[in-house]
């Protein structure tokens, strides 16, 4: 059974705080709200997820290439892509709180009390009836069906609204130093036209055939309004998208594919099939002929971490109207020139961080043969996923056992992350490896000066055995792959 645990959801925010995974940006100065940064471990946990999912896409697919485009790019492309006129969300504010709402999210959270309060009916009839408002984008109806309903502000409990307006989610920028409008550009807010804007240039270069697909892993920028729950939703984040191109009429086809594709790679990574389910989308975005999320039964509830959209050819087909330029593929099977459809892979790179630390963190607690209590904070993240692989501890600070673990060290650090440590007792050393997710300890005592033998501690079954040296760095290599 899957539940909803917001203790837990807390208790992974001060983890990853306190043993060095995200911190929250600019803290020193109270922090920016839905912004952070990642610490030691976190960035190495970052790198490890974002190589697994570059090398399952170019590295594993003959017909995968990769680009990385800049954050910066021509103005007209976010005007062909639709993001200018279309990506916004219609908000409302309390004139007496100042508290900005989009009002789906206002509207909904009444709805769910009418539902609680025993008038689903009621709530049913609210919906359809804002859905057909926000369809027609009929916002002066949707403020009098709030006024109507007499939705209140949950801060200052009024129903002093301003009208409804659309809010750009795009950050702008000046380019060049003379503030003109002509020189506003926005910081993209996804990475896919990057790659839409170059197809011709990488299908050429790389000699690609149709079909073949184009990655991209970088950073997008939202200004999200409903900016919380921690890393889940944040202003700026990492996208790892790859967009496909494909004959128009294969389509269907190929996103069975890539559905069927994308939820083996998860599951492959050792995450657990049964909190994965898939979501159609039923309002579609202005580009899709289908889509679908893949979500994950997050500690906060089941939640969107990847999108597979069937594109068609809205955006080359777009891009071709605004540039000028042609955007055409000549497929020589068919003899046919045409604009290539689309079927695109879009995941947050961030949002599958946080499934990782959602799925690894677990509280242990145990009774010892000596009767007593012990527990720890374990946090069980795929080994190939894990930031650091190995820890090498030599029991005690002299005695020859640390120039031992040095030598270790050489042998093993060119292949994987290893992390030599000699303070405190090796107890404490091994909690604290727990807490970071290393798979694998070795200890180094006087025993192994005589026979060339280590303990190696496995981090999940807390299990220890002795093994030699010699066959450390195979063992781990192997079992971290
Ligand atoms: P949502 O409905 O959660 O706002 P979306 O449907 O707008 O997400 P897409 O535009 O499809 O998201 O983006 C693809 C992926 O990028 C998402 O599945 C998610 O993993 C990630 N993503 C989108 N917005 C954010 C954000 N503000 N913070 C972190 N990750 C994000």
């Amino acid at each position: 059974m899957i539940t909803t645990d917001p203790n837990k959801f807390q208790a992974i925010i001060s983890h990853a705080k306190e043993y060095g995974f995200v911190f929250p940006s600019s803290e020193i100065y109270d922090g920016l709200s839905a912004v952070y940064d990642y610490g030691p471990w976190g960035s190495e946990l970052k790198k490890n997820i974002r190589e697994q999912w570059w090398n399952s896409m170019t590295r594993m697919h003959d017909n995968i290439v990769g680009i990385d485009s800049a954050i910066f790019m021509h103005p007209t492309i976010w005007k062909a892509s639709g993001h200018v006129d279309n990506f916004s969300d219609p908000m409302i504010d309390n004139k007496d709180s100042q508290k900005r709402y989009r009002v789906d999210h206002l509207i909904e959270g009444y709805a769910e009390e009418l539902n609680k309060k025993g008038h689903p009916l009621e709530a049913e009839n609210l919906i359809s009836e804002m859905d057909k408002l926000l369809a027609a984008s009929d916002f002066a109806g949707i403020k009098s069906l709030i006024e109507t309903h007499n939705i209140k502000c949950a801060v200052s409990e009024t129903c002093n609204w301003t009208d409804v307006r659309q809010f750009n989610l795009m950050f702008s920028t000046q380019l060049g130093s003379v503030a003109e409008e002509a020189n506003e550009i926005y910081l993209r807010p996804e990475t896919a036209q990057g790659i839409f804007v170059n197809f011709l240039n990488v299908q050429k270069t790389a000699r690609m055939k149709i079909p073949f697909g184009i990655a991209q892993v970088g950073k997008a920028f939202r200004n999200e309004i409903v900016a919380r729950q921690f890393i889940f939703r944040m202003r700026e984040f990492e996208q790892m998208e790859m967009q496909f191109f494909i004959r128009p009429g294969t389509q269907k086809e190929w996103y069975a594919y890539w559905k069927e594709e994308r939820m083996k790679w998860h599951t492959g990574l050792g995450f657990p099939a049964d909190h994965y389910r898939f979501h159609d989308h039923v309002k579609l975005a202005h580009y899709a002929d289908a889509a679908v999320d893949i979500e994950y039964a997050f500690p906060i509830g089941w939640k969107e971490v990847e999108g597979i959209h069937s594109r068609t050819d809205f955006d080359l087909a777009s891009h071709q109207k605004f540039s000028g330029k042609k955007m055409q593929y000549f497929d020589n099977e068919i003899n046919q020139n045409y604009i290539p459809y689309v079927i695109e892979t879009s995941i947050g790179l961030d949002r599958m961080f946080l499934l990782t630390l959602s799925h690894a963190y677990t509280e242990e607690t145990w009774t010892k043969e000596d009767g007593k209590e012990d527990s720890r904070v374990v946090l069980k993240i795929p080994p190939k996923l894990a930031p650091i692989k190995l820890a090498i501890l030599p029991l005690l600070k002299k005695e020859g056992l640390p120039e031992i673990a040095r030598e270790i060290m050489k042998d093993c650090r060119d292949d994987f992350y290893c992390f030599y440590e000699e303070k405190d007792t090796i107890g404490k050393r091994y909690r604290r490896m727990d807490a970071l997710g290393t798979p694998f300890c070795v200890t180094i005592d006087h025993q192994t000066k005589d026979d060339q033998t280590v303990t190696i501690r496995y981090r999940d079954s807390m299990a220890q055995e002795r093994i030699p040296i010699s066959s450390i760095r195979d063992l781990v290599r192997q079992k971290t792959r």
